[in-house]
């Protein structure tokens, strides 16, 4: 079994200090492939050092919604040139929160469009990050069209239909382990209708561990294994069958090998 988190942030506080051993211990639980993902500016470039030392792992450039108020345009042109290398394979994340507004809503709009047309210009698929805010979210998309190479919601935790906007506009959804969590019944409903073709699984690690290992207060890729087996039962699928498919749609999506 070969499993992609998709979405890790392999560089934060927890991990980074037993990068080692967190890869070891994903390795051995079949999780073979990693995208390391951005946040700023600083994480951006230790993202990129990582991807160096480890193969099979990427990265994602981009500034999170809530660094949205220190992205200009000297960022934008760094950005540009993060993507340079050849283990960056998608601009992201970026997107809008309207949760916790860290940055005004004013300035993270500016700084989603501005990294969307980066994605535009240099074909690159797109993490998006989206907590309370989807009208905005898919209005800003929607200028758009069809210029986008790839888009992903990363951690959904939006409606079933909101999910099925989603998937109507080609995009694609991203699981985190919130969908094992008890009261995620929401998330439920949205992984039963979302196609294995546009279905990807990912940690956002260091955060958020899945059940049964909810209590391990940093997760890890390992854990991911968890996230698949849940969702395999809950599509009532073998394990290898959804893994293989999903594994498909992301090497596609991110066109890594
Ligand atoms: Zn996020
Ligand atoms: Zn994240």
């Amino acid at each position: 079994m070969e499993l992609i988190d998709t979405h890790s942030h392999l560089t934060f506080d927890g991990l980074i200090q037993d990068i080692d051993g967190v890869v070891a211990r994903s390795k051995a639980a079949g999780v073979t492939g990693w995208l390391t993902v951005g946040t700023d500016m600083q994480e951006n470039q230790k993202a990129i050092e990582l991807t160096e030392k480890y193969e099979n792992m990427y990265a994602a450039v981009g500034m999170h919604p809530h660094d949205a108020k220190d992205v200009t345009d000297d960022t934008l042109t760094r950005l540009k040139e993060f993507t340079r290398n050849e283990k960056v394979v998608a601009i992201g994340e970026t997107g809008l929160d309207f949760h916790y507004n860290f940055s005004k809503q004013t300035d993270q709009k500016r700084a989603f469009a501005a990294q969307l047309t980066i994605a535009k210009e240099l074909n690159l698929p797109v993490i998006i990050h989206c907590r309370e805010a989807f009208d905005e979210t898919m209005e800003i998309l929607d200028r758009f069209g069809q210029g986008l190479k790839g888009v992903v919601f990363h951690c959904f935790s939006g409606s079933a239909e909101q999910a099925k906007i989603v998937l109507d506009y080609g995009f694609y959804i991203s699981f985190t382990g919130v969908v094992t969590f008890k009261n995620s019944e929401f998330t439920r409903q949205v992984a039963k209708i979302v196609p294995l073709n546009r279905l990807m699984l990912e940690t956002d690690c260091p955060y958020m561990s899945p059940e049964p290992m909810r209590k391990q207060k940093i997760n890890e890729p390992a854990l991911m294994l968890h996230t698949a087996k849940y969702l395999a039962e809950l599509k009532d699928m073998d394990l290898t069958d959804f893994t293989n498919a999903v594994t498909a749609t992301s090497r596609a999506f991110f066109q890594i090998s």
